[in-house]
């Protein structure tokens, strides 16, 4: 069949595009591929798997999640504050469609030459459309963000806007997308997450703490405050909300800024005297580390209530 190339021309037309780099001494082709790490630095890995209807819906453009699945990767290595070097990519796929396959590899691929990230192997086989991605990284060897650091008195802060992509997503499910120039922007905050690199490398020996935002704020929040064994207060009114999101949701905006997931922001703490040392305008002071455990939510000086569903799990027993 025309339609269905063979495992190998698929690797050979669409997943064998990195250039060589000093980096990569072998790269698509052998059976492994083979680094070269800088002198002095310390790699750092993440991988993330992407199931369709999971973690992108069956109507998501092949390029949006061929950009997904490696910019899901590079937030996990920039809330470490590590640069991204080499991916490989195991792709399980229905049947070659080279439509679908070549949109994909291109999503994937403008992504990769944005960030210098070498594609150096993967693994193709047939089942159920899930894309997994890994990718390495470097810092400078003893130079890392950990969600444990963050001490009391620290300030919060988040990069961008939150709930954008969860209100986008939203969209996607119940009317198959935008019908609005803010519709689309909430839309195209889902599709195309931008993982906040620069800004995780300008972290490195700044922050006391980083985590990236992909499961919400409150649940993120949690992980790093568990982690830093310390609590937090939050402003409700600092929580960044885009002009789209309040336009299109209203009222509900704060709720979804605080539990929706997919935002792919970063939330790091900061001892107030380095608070300078952030870039200027990446990001926005949303309340403060506390001794006492637990997150609590304040307008001013009164408490808030915090919306009980916080965050997405996959195993999570149905209520
Ligand atoms: P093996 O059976 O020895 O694992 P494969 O046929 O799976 O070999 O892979 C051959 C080469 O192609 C390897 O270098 C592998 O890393 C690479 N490769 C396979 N699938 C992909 C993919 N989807 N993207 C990038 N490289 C791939
Ligand atoms: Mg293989």
């Amino acid at each position: 069949m025309t339609d269905t190339p063979h495992e190998f021309s698929v690797i050979r037309d669409f997943f064998s595009f990195s250039e060589r780099t000093a980096s990569v001494a072998v790269g698509v082709g052998d059976d492994a591929a083979i680094i070269r790490p800088a002198a002095g630095t310390e790699l750092v890995v993440a991988v993330d798997t992407l199931v369709e209807s999971v973690h992108f819906p069956a109507q998501a453009p092949a390029a949006a999640v061929g950009h997904r699945a490696l910019a899901v990767n590079l937030s996990d290595l920039a809330a470490m504050g590590a640069t991204p070097r080499w991916a490989t990519l195991a792709l399980t796929l229905p049947e070659a469609d080279t439509h679908w396959l070549a949109d994909f590899s291109g999503g994937l691929r403008r992504t990769a030459v944005a960030a210098e990230v070498a594609l150096i192997g993967g693994d193709t086989t047939r089942g159920a459309l899930t894309i997994s991605v890994s990718v390495i990284g470097e810092t400078p060897t003893g130079s890392r963000l950990l969600r444990s650091g963050a001490k009391p008195g620290d300030e919060l802060w988040v990069s961008g806007s939150l709930g954008d992509a969860a209100a986008g997503l939203d969209l996607l499910q119940s009317t198959g997308g935008a019908s609005s120039p803010d519709e689309q922007f909430l839309v195209d905050r889902f599709l195309w997450p931008t993982p906040r690199q620069a800004l995780g490398v300008a972290l490195r020996d700044v922050a006391n703490a980083a985590i990236d935002v992909s499961d919400g704020l409150l649940a993120d929040l949690d992980h790093l405050l568990v982690a830093s064994d310390a609590g937090a207060v939050l402003q409700a009114d600092s929580i960044p909300v885009s002009k789209a999101l309040h336009e299109v949701r209203g009222e509900g905006a704060l709720e979804l800024a605080l539990t929706g997931g997919d935002d792919y922001e970063l939330l790091f703490a900061v001892a107030p005297e380095r608070r300078h040392e952030i870039p200027r305008g990446a990001a926005s002071q949303i309340g403060v580390i506390t001794e006492s455990s637990g997150i609590r939510l304040r307008r001013g000086d009164k408490e808030l209530t915090l919306p009980a569903q916080s965050g997405f799990n996959h195993f999570r027993a149905p209520a």
